[in-house]
């Protein structure tokens, strides 16, 4: 059972030609997509896509590059969309100090926020971790209770160490296959039930797409390359992963 944990089919990228892309998942044999949302436009798109097939689901919530805009009001909706069945999860949330999109403190005060609204829903985070290592595993820390997905894990030792050790799950993407990827040694320390794949799609097109619109059918590539680095067959690793995201995003991703 092959899944893309992670893409944004919300994307502008996306917007002529949604129908297709998803079509063209399922022909690929992906049996279920997880739809990011990252902020309320997304998420409600999402939760539209999620309706019309259960082989869809969605997360909510804001991303660290727009943590400046949280209001109690978000906090609200958020609470709020949390409840709904088709939501599999928090996120993405976290930390990014490479773009400082928003103000470091701002983006910890945001994260913790939802945090607890995921804690209070019993949902798992989606966890988006750039340069801010030490600091998105402090407050995985402080909220022990909470299940995290480390998405498109591309982070140092020392957050996968964190991650590994509070149970979290760790989903890797297309960068696996990039010349660039110097991470194997984590792609194979990662445990197998454990261990998540995904597209990030629009972006991070894994190779031989690289450079052009990412899309979930190409999650196929990424659990290849993963399976051959871990020494596993391809076929056993994407059931494995699938098994996987059904436990920690619930039953609606193993409906088919
Ligand atoms: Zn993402």
């Amino acid at each position: 059972m092959l899944v893309d944990t992670h893409c944004h089919l919300g994307d502008v990228a996306f917007a002529g030609d949604r129908t297709e892309v998803v079509e063209r998942a399922l022909a690929a044999g992906v049996a279920h997509l997880v739809v990011v949302g990252e902020s309320r436009a997304s998420t409600a798109l999402g939760l539209t896509m999620a309706e019309a097939d259960t082989r869809i689901s969605t997360t909510a919530g804001l991303h660290p590059h727009d943590a400046r805009t949280w209001t109690d009001e978000t906090a609200a909706w958020l609470a709020e969309t949390l409840q709904d069945p088709r939501v599999v999860a928090c996120g993405e949330i976290g930390l990014d100090y490479h773009y400082d999109h928003s103000p470091r403190d701002t983006q910890r005060l945001v994260f913790e926020r939802q945090m607890a609204l995921a804690e209070a829903a019993g949902k798992p985070v989606v966890i988006h971790a750039r340069e801010a290592d030490a600091d998105v595993a402090a407050v995985l820390q402080a909220f022990p209770a909470v299940t995290a997905i480390l998405h498109s894990f591309s982070s140092g030792p020392a957050l996968f160490d964190a991650g590994v050790a509070l149970g979290h799950y760790v989903s890797f993407s297309g960068m696996v296959t990039f010349r660039s990827w110097a991470l194997d040694a984590l792609v194979r320390a990662t445990p197998p039930e454990r261990l998540l794949v995904e597209t990030d799609a629009p972006y991070l097109a894994p190779v031989p797409h690289r450079g052009h619109r990412n899309e979930p059918a190409y999650v196929r590539l990424v659990a290849e390359r993963v399976a051959t680095v871990r020494g596993e067959d391809a076929p056993s690793l994407m059931d494995r992963t699938g098994q996987n995201a059904q436990r920690v995003f619930g039953d609606r991703v193993g409906s088919v």
